[in-house]
């Protein structure tokens, strides 16, 4: 595109507060944005920022037309609506997918959103790279959030697949994945999906983030997800690992969503 027709795709990050987590998921995203040639914003707010400001700088953004994605890195100091931060960003630049139209769109039939959410849309291209059907499959997503049990449920229901979803108030979790061809797993908590939930040959796709206390290791923790990898290992066809396996997705699909939102702004096929 800078070639062809001057212009590099432009990505906006607006971060609130000093989370140390979401500092380092910040910047991972501006180093693979240099890696690919996508020109990164950055706004970094204090905690005791207010919303107005955060808002200012939203506007700002979508006014700019050099941004053609923004993202705000959740979660938001607890004194900020989340909901009239996503909301205020514009739909044309609502490159993690959370603007409740793309939602909306996702959900329905024969409407197709601008950007799908990253994090998700991570997970079925993997499944597509790996050749795995997805139709008439049945598919089990664990965790129901709106940024990631959700929209997944969305996709996989997209992709033809019999979707169920687990979640905290299910009362048999453990019969329902292991009825399951495909399990997409984004719940938070440590190594909670065992061996026993699993029909042999399934594929695991574990989304889970989760640091366990490691006196071996220099930082004093460990990062696991929310599957057993071990117990996975000896009886799925196939599972992603953590770190390494979704996480990296869904930073590659936020490069994605910014290429098409660019091209998609200056009419670039
Ligand atoms: P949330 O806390 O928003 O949602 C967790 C979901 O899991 C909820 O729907 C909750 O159910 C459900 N849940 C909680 N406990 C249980 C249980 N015991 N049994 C069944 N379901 C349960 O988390 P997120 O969706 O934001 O994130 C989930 C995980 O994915 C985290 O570890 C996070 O770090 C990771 N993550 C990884 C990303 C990546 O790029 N790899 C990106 C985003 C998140 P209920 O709705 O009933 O409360």
């Amino acid at each position: 595109m800078k070639d062809e027709i001057g212009v590099i795709p432009g990505l906006a990050v607006i971060l609130v507060g000093d989370r140390k987590d979401s500092a380092t998921y910040v910047r991972n995203k501006k180093k693979a944005c240099e890696s690919v040639g996508v020109k990164s914003y950055e706004v970094c707010l204090p905690e005791d920022s207010t919303e107005e400001e955060v808002l200012k700088f939203i506007s700002g953004f979508n006014d700019d037309p050099e941004v053609h994605g923004i993202l705000v890195q959740l979660p938001l100091p607890s004194h900020m609506n989340e909901q009239n931060i996503l909301n205020a960003v514009s739909i044309e630049k609502d490159v993690d997918g959370f603007h409740p139209l793309n939602i909306g769109r996702l959900a329905m039939r024969g409407r197709e959103p601008l950007f799908v959410p990253c994090t998700p849309k991570g997970c079925i291209e993997l499944l597509h790279r790996c050749d795995i059907d997805i139709k008439g499959k049945q598919a089990v997503v664990i965790g129901r959030s709106n940024i990631v049990g959700m929209p997944a449920a969305l996709l996989l229901l997209r992709e033809d697949a019999t979707v169920s979803i687990v979640h905290s108030r299910t009362k048999n979790p453990e019969e329902i994945t292991s009825q399951a061809d495909i399990i997409i797993s984004a719940v938070g908590q440590p190594n909670m999906v065992r061996g026993s939930w699993i029909k042999p040959g399934a594929v695991i796709i574990d989304v889970g983030i989760n640091p366990v206390e490691d006196a071996t290791s220099p930082r004093g923790y460990r990062l696991v997800g929310d599957v057993c990898y071990e117990e996975a290992c000896k009886i799925a066809s196939a599972v992603t690992p953590v770190p390494g396996g979704v996480g990296p997705m869904t930073i590659a699909m936020l490069l994605s969503n910014t290429l098409s939102s660019a091209k998609r702004m200056h009419n670039f096929q």
